[in-house]
């Protein structure tokens, strides 16, 4: 349930429990962290520090009833035709717009966003990822041919197999698209679903629960345990039969040795420190304020945001300059209503705002300059829009997911050094590339070690259904999304091969072997292949 209730007295919550980078010397006056408390978990508003509502917290037993009830429910679901799937899938769609104004609000008081970015980045992306998928996805799991080249007397085909019950867990950046794209998806491939929502997020995780009842998702399709991490453990050692995990690198290896164990597949969809170029023929001015909207939007919480810009150098002093303007004249603080005048909201956790504070002032003490921004904002979990200039490449803000509102400026004087700066990172999630020269952008695109490359744009492209989403290295295995890839990650491959015409009594290769045999072969095998 969710509860709307706000205390009267402020309590002060626990601080994160988390380990990690923190190193907070003075417990400061709001951590923004939820509080586990007497089996509930209790949900915190990062920019008040006020408990919203709470949720019961889901332990080893109740995450193992979860799965049993989704198991037992999933044949039934994936019995039901696609069309009826997709019914449902709409359904919720309808639902989530007409309650729309309070899932903004939710979000915004629970995550700390903006309400208009909550629309547009949460909501929205999920409107059109129904829209599509739901429209495509008997297009998308019809069986496949299999031309045959060489045995053209067989005929082969693969149909999609849902795979049974699948395990989401996700963070608290992005608390309503990210888990419902991946039980959207899941769910219409015929899977049943157990989702482990954020411990920052909870009453979002049970706003998609809620919604997908009213949607009329049959009972026990979809479970929802909430829980910290040793609820994320519990799910993944209770034997699901894929998991889905959207969160930072730390927690995607424990979750993929615990699976190895099982042989379970994995999704992985983790952190970044996504580069920007801006090369000498860009447009300056659409150039800054991408720049300043792809590393300030959500705060800078993004996993795609502009983590590091590197700039020509024969355009550094007017790029720089506009983009510490823009930069100051953003509006921080809490944005309780779709009115409030507010561009940049709370940082979700006092250990986050740490990181931040870290890296800024690492920075500075290594030769760093501050042009716009650079401390904590009003005593609370606000952090100021941050651009540095003067970094090196070895500073941790260059090097280490930052996670926060902060872009360092870096310029270059070759696009080769571009190139190979911006490819020099353990990360490989998104890049961004400007240009005014479409050809100039794609040559240096090719280039750059990415999932997705945007070009004259930046973050936007996990909202587009139609295009993969994922990254290389350190930063995932596999992809969301992209068409036809997106709802087959939900479904195993299952291959069937029959005979076209009689079949013969025997294969030519079956038993018993003789020396004619081996004969025949090679003189076919050397007709076909020496030539
Ligand atoms: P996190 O890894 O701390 O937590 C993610 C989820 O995993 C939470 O629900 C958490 O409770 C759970 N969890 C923690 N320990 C677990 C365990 N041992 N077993 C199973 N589950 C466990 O990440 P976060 O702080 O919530 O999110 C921030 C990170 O997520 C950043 O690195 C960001 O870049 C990344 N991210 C990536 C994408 C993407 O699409 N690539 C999107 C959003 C966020």
């Amino acid at each position: 349930m969710i509860s709307d209730e706000t205390p009267s007295s402020m309590e002060e919550p626990n601080s994160d429990t988390r380990g990690g980078a923190s190193n907070v010397a003075v417990r400061p006056p709001v951590t923004g962290a939820y509080v586990i408390e007497n089996g509930r978990i209790h949900s915190v508003n990062p920019a008040t520090g006020e408990r919203i509502g709470d949720v019961p917290y889901a332990d080893e037993e109740a995450v193992r009833a979860a799965m049993a009830s989704a198991r037992a429910a999933q044949p039934a679901w994936a019995a039901r035709p696609l069309e009826e799937r997709a019914r449902i899938m709409r359904a919720f769609r309808r639902t989530m717009m007409r309650r729309a104004d309070w899932l903004t609000q939710l979000i915004a008081r629970e995550q700390g966003r903006p309400p208009v970015e909550a629309l547009t980045q949460e909501l929205l992306p999920i409107a059109d990822l129904i829209t599509y998928y739901s429209k495509r996805a008997s297009k998308f799991l019809a069986d496949e041919k299999l031309p045959m080249h060489l045995l053209m007397y067989k005929r082969s085909f693969v149909h999609w197999a849902p795979y049974g019950v699948v395990a989401v867990i996700s963070p608290w950046n992005y608390p309503f698209v990210l888990p419902t794209s991946e039980v959207v998806l899941a769910l219409l491939a015929g899977n049943a679903v157990v989702l482990k929502p954020s411990e920052y997020t909870p009453l979002i995780g049970a706003a998609i629960a809620e919604l997908f009842q009213q949607a009329g998702l049959p009972d026990g399709v979809l479970q929802v345990v909430q829980g910290d991490g040793r609820t994320g453990g519990a799910l993944v050692s209770a034997a699901p039969d894929k998991i889905s995990f959207i969160g930072g690198g730390p927690t995607a290896r424990r979750i993929l040795a615990a699976a190895a164990q099982t042989l379970t597949p994995v999704t992985l969809e983790l952190g970044g420190k996504d580069p920007m170029i801006v090369l000498h023929d860009a447009d300056i001015e659409r150039a800054a304020h991408a720049a300043v909207w792809g590393g300030f939007c959500n705060a800078g919480q993004v996993c795609a945001s502009v983590e590091r810009v590197y700039v020509d150098e024969r355009i550094a002093q007017p790029f720089t300059k506009r983009v510490a303007e823009l930069a100051r004249n953003l509006r921080v603080g809490h944005a309780s209503s779709a009115r409030d005048p507010v561009d940049v909201g709370p940082m979700i956790s006092e250990r986050q705002l740490q990181i931040v504070q870290r890296h800024v002032d690492d920075a500075v003490h290594a030769g760093a300059q501050i042009l716009a921004g650079g401390n904590r904002h009003d005593g609370k979990l606000f952090f100021e829009p941050t651009v540095l200039v003067n970094v090196r490449d070895d500073m941790d803000v260059m090097r280490e997911e930052t996670f926060g509102p902060v872009l360092p400026i870096a310029t270059f004087n070759s696009e080769e050094e571009a190139i190979r700066r911006a490819n020099a990172s353990p990360f490989g999630l998104s890049a961004y590339v400007f240009s005014r020269n479409q050809r100039h952008a794609e040559r240096v695109a090719r280039q750059l070690e990415a999932g997705s490359v945007l070009i004259n744009d930046v973050v936007m492209s996990y909202g587009a259904p139609e295009t993969p989403w994922g990254g290389v290295k350190q930063s995932g295995i596999g992809r969301v999304h992209g068409g036809p890839q997106g709802i087959r990650e939900y479904c195993q491959p299952r291959h069937v091969m029959a005979e076209r015409f009689r079949p013969m009594r025997r294969e030519l290769w079956w038993y018993p072997y003789h020396g004619a045999n081996y004969s025949r072969f090679l003189r076919a095998m050397r007709w076909l292949w020496q030539r």
